[in-house]
């Protein structure tokens, strides 16, 4: 125990003495609003760097992407334009990255919580006032039930991991302080180019992602940290951005070519190196906000992955995720169909296995 501790004291110890904390907000549902700009930046879109009326600011911009559940943090200096761009181009492959884990994890977004289906067909599993409702087939592959907790092993939806980086990046973009915009130009020269393949811009150093999954009933609410580097000598990233929410987090160094002048650099995962030295900057976890409980879920992990494929991965397997529940009840061979049990649980849900089709009082 005390080792963890001293590793995570120093971890902590390495953001207070090289960053200073840009940004840290926390969705409180039902709160009010908060908007993120200044009121005179209010027309002028941070992304295109347009005014009114030249584009339109009609469409309700999110700082936080709405799938995550932000309701609060709204972003006026973004343009309609960029907004239909990024959740065109960015946002659903960071949704299918998700995938499984936003119903598992209930995150509501725009239209509640997303269902899953698994591709064979063999499983669903849909949100309803009564909670998770999963039908299975008998001979399905991704669902273990055991004594307390459920596994699930499922297939990613095909996602490209520099699109998911990317809407890791505008995220960031949109949080940080108006006045810093100017020094990530080419970042967001970089976000909005209509092709990741034929980029201009190489940001190959930079996008790494450490994720982390915390398992347990919403261990973590929406919150959003930025780090900015304290001064020039010191040879950390410039601009480190921490996103947590439900049982999530994802930290990523955020492209600044301008204020990284001296940290350009190599391939190996977990460092980046720095040119001319033998130096390497280490990519850090930031401490997480996530509060050890009582029951246990089983651990934290942390996760470093690479995100600059800029090719569609098809048929990635989810890690298992583990569903710890205090109650369940097994609906099967007592002769009654699913829409009977249903009637009897008071579960609206009209939604079906297809291979279950048959067993419907029709
Ligand atoms: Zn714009």
């Amino acid at each position: 125990m005390n080792e963890k501790f001293e590793e995570l004291t120093k971890r902590m110890m390495h953001f207070n003495s090289n960053y200073d904390v840009a940004f840290s907000y926390v969705h409180n549902l039902g709160g009010t609003q908060a908007i993120i700009d200044q009121p005179d930046k209010d027309k002028v879109c941070r992304f295109c760097g347009k005014q009114y009326p030249e584009v339109k600011f009609k469409k309700k911009a999110h700082a936080i992407s709405e799938m995550l559940g932000n309701k609060e943090f709204v972003l006026k200096s973004e343009c309609d334009t960029c907004n239909s761009f990024f959740g065109r181009k960015l946002e659903d492959d960071f949704g299918k990255y998700l995938g499984l884990g936003r119903t598992l994890s209930q995150i509501f977004g725009k239209d509640g919580v997303p269902s899953y289906k698994s591709r064979d067909g063999k499983c669903r599993i849909d949100y309803t006032d009564k909670g998770l409702v999963i039908q299975a087939t008998e001979d399905n592959e991704s669902i273990i039930m055991r004594k307390d907790h459920i596994i699930f092993h499922a297939v990613r939806d095909s996602y490209t991991p520099i699109a998911v980086y990317k809407s890791l990046v505008k995220m960031a973009l949109s949080l940080i302080p108006y006045e810093q915009i100017p020094h990530f130009e080419d970042t967001i020269d970089w976000l909005k180019e209509e092709s990741h393949l034929n980029s201009i811009h190489n940001m190959d150093n930079y996008t790494y992602l450490i994720e982390r999954y915390v398992p347990g009933p919403h261990p973590m609410q929406l919150r959003v940290f930025g780090f900015i580097r304290k001064d020039e000598s010191i040879l950390v990233p410039y601009y480190q951005f921490l996103l947590e929410f439900t049982n999530y987090s994802f930290q990523i160094m955020v492209p600044c070519k301008k204020k990284d002048t001296k940290l350009v650099g190599g391939h190996e995962i977990e460092f980046v190196s720095i040119p001319g030295t033998d130096e390497i900057a280490e990519f850090i976890p930031i401490p997480g906000t996530y509060k050890k409980v009582n029951v246990s879920f089983g651990e934290a992990s942390n996760k470093i992955k690479n995100m600059r494929g800029k090719e569609k991965v098809k048929d990635e397997p989810l890690e298992p995720i583990y569903l710890g529940f205090l109650d369940s009840q097994l609906n099967e061979g007592n002769g009654e169909t699913i829409d009977e049990v249903f009637e009897k649980e008071g579960i609206a849900l009209k939604k079906r296995l297809r291979n279950n089709d048959s067993l419907s009082k029709e």
